[in-house]
């Protein structure tokens, strides 16, 4: 991607797009580097930095971390080697084929949106992607399944958009791998639009991660999955409602059966192109006392004219929550020491009021938000029936005394049937092998070919072919028991000793689907 930085004094470039967002991108917007505008970049201040530009006839100085943000086609005629005169005279007609070849460029560039896919753990992201995305990624009910990201790139009524798969985290602080790894996702590419997944049969836990985008500020959309689930249970969610009070799109979908996803896409599209309905920025109140700390920090953060392209509300607000990496991003400017000590002096002062540490503060003051969200938007179904079968299940089968050897049964039936079934298809394969080996014998000529083919290729091929049975049936099983939701349970089961050898309960998920050939 060519950035408004990257070009050199006395280039012309054509404006794609706006990266960053928040308050930095709407001043930017509103400078005029919109799609299609024409940039000459005039002159740069000692050091580098500000560069101005002339944009609309009018002179503009922007900080190279702003620029970087700028995404650009360039109009040198040397950046286009393809168009080409023999004769100087036609210079200025080459100029003209060139901006009209860019014009298009940018045009086609313009139309490309990135999408994130956030969400918790399990909420459907997975399905979200393969269905929008026509991909087949693994879809699973214990965490840990997308340890990395995916991208799909598909069409939409002539928008190209990039959808990332991201691994499913509860929040976004820097307390686990996957929290750090979607956090710097965010942070360093180039995201038009975040597409905020949400479990709709548990908001109250899904809408912590939505309130910290929307502390971040990026323009969003919500895709309320497994509305399946919550029409069967029969609460009833008014979610235009909830969307005029969170200030961004809220679209039902069932991404199992692909139900919604178009009116998903059709709402990112809206979104990318500020036609949205609903689509305005709005502040988590987080009570006197945070507030006031907020914009103290915001206050001596706007004194710097190195200005961040983050939005300086979520900065304050992280910097008081004592987040090591915020910390880190703000070290470089004048006057960090002193944004730092009056973030403590906050902290200290709200820890000694609420009697609390300040993480669990911040939670509850979040939480509160939600629960209030959610008193005007949700009417919970008052005859809900338990699932008491369910819960009857659970409860013997996580068992403090009967979890342990239950899960020990279920292990013994599985080997057993692994082995006893499979033992009779082994010998029967081993047989079909020695048959077909002794045929081939008794046609060929005694040689090395024959040696060959008997004794290396079907003989070799047969060993590996004898453990096939074993292995079909044990995957069937471990398959039967990851659907069943009983292999998350088995997890929990396992916690306590899998923690005694300094691992997580889960690690015995890996460790039981490697018994037979792997090394998990
Ligand atoms: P991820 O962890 O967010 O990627 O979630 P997955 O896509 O792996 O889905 C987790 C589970 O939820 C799977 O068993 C899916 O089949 C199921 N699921 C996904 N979308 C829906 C939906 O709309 N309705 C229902 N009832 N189940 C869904
Ligand atoms: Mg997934």
């Amino acid at each position: 991607m060519l950035t408004l930085a990257d070009m050199p004094i006395g280039g012309r470039c054509m404006i794609v797009k706006v990266h960053g967002h928040g308050g930095f991108r709407h001043r930017i917007l509103e400078l005029g580097f919109v799609r299609g505008e024409k940039v000459t970049i005039l002159k740069q201040a000692p050091l580098a930095d500000p560069i101005e530009y002339e944009i609309m006839g009018v002179h503009v100085a922007l900080r190279k971390a702003e620029a970087q943000q700028i995404e650009v086609v360039d109009l040198a005629i040397e950046a286009h080697p393809d168009f080409t005169t023999d004769n100087d005279t036609d210079n200025a007609k080459l100029a003209s084929t060139i901006e009209e070849h860019v014009k298009a460029e940018v045009e086609e560039l313009g139309k490309q949106i990135s999408v994130a896919l956030v969400g918790n753990p399990n909420c459907g992201k997975t399905s979200f992607f393969n269905y929008a995305a026509g991909m087949r990624e693994k879809v699973g009910n214990y965490s840990g399944v997308t340890v990395d990201s995916k991208i799909g790139t598909f069409k939409h009524r002539g928008y190209t958009i990039n959808l990332a798969d991201l691994p499913g985290t509860y929040s976004l602080t820097e307390y686990s791998p996957e929290e750090m790894y979607v956090r710097d996702y965010l942070d360093n590419n180039p995201i038009d639009v975040v597409l905020n997944i949400v479990n709709a049969g548990n908001l109250e836990r899904n809408l912590f991660l939505t309130t910290q985008l929307i502390d971040r500020n990026h323009p969003m959309v919500m895709a309320l999955n497994m509305y399946d689930e919550l029409e069967k249970s029969g609460d009833k969610l008014d979610h235009q409602a909830l969307a005029a009070l969170l200030g961004f799109p809220i679209v039902p979908v069932i991404a199992r059966t692909g139900w919604g996803i178009d009116d998903v896409l059709e709402a990112i599209v809206q979104v990318y192109e500020g036609k949205a309905t609903v689509s305005k920025h709005i502040h988590i109140n987080y009570g006197k006392d945070l507030e006031q700390g907020i914009n103290d920090i915001k206050t001596l953060l706007s004194k710097n004219n190195n200005v961040s392209t983050y939005h300086p509300r979520y900065i304050a607000l992280k910097l008081i929550e004592n987040d090591k990496t915020t910390a880190e991003q703000i070290s470089s400017l004048d006057n960090s020491k002193q944004i730092l000590q009056t973030a403590q002096e906050y902290r200290r002062k709200l820890e000694t009021n609420y009697d609390e540490e300040i993480s669990t503060i911040i939670s509850d003051l979040k939480f509160g938000f939600i629960r209030g969200a959610l008193g005007e938007t949700l009417t919970p179904n008052e005859k809900k029936e338990k699932n008491e079968i369910g819960y009857a299940l659970d409860t013997i089968l996580t068992n403090k005394w009967l979890g342990f050897p239950i899960l020990l049964c279920f292990l013994f039936i599985i080997f057993e049937l692994t082995f006893f079934f499979g033992g009779y298809l082994q010998d029967w394969i081993d047989l079909g092998i020695t048959a077909l080996g002794d045929w081939c014998r008794s046609i060929m000529n005694e040689g090395i070919l024959t040696d060959l083919l008997v004794d290396g290729v079907i003989a070799g091929c047969g060993s590996v072919l004898v453990f096939m049975p074993q292995i079909l049936i044990l995957f069937f099983f471990i398959a039967l028991l990851e659907d069943s939701g009983y292999m998350a349970r088995a997890a929990f089961i396992m916690d306590k000793l899998m923690h005694r050898m300094g691992l997580h309960g889960k690690s015995f998920i890996p460790y039981f689907i490697g018994i037979g050939c792997s090394v998990p």
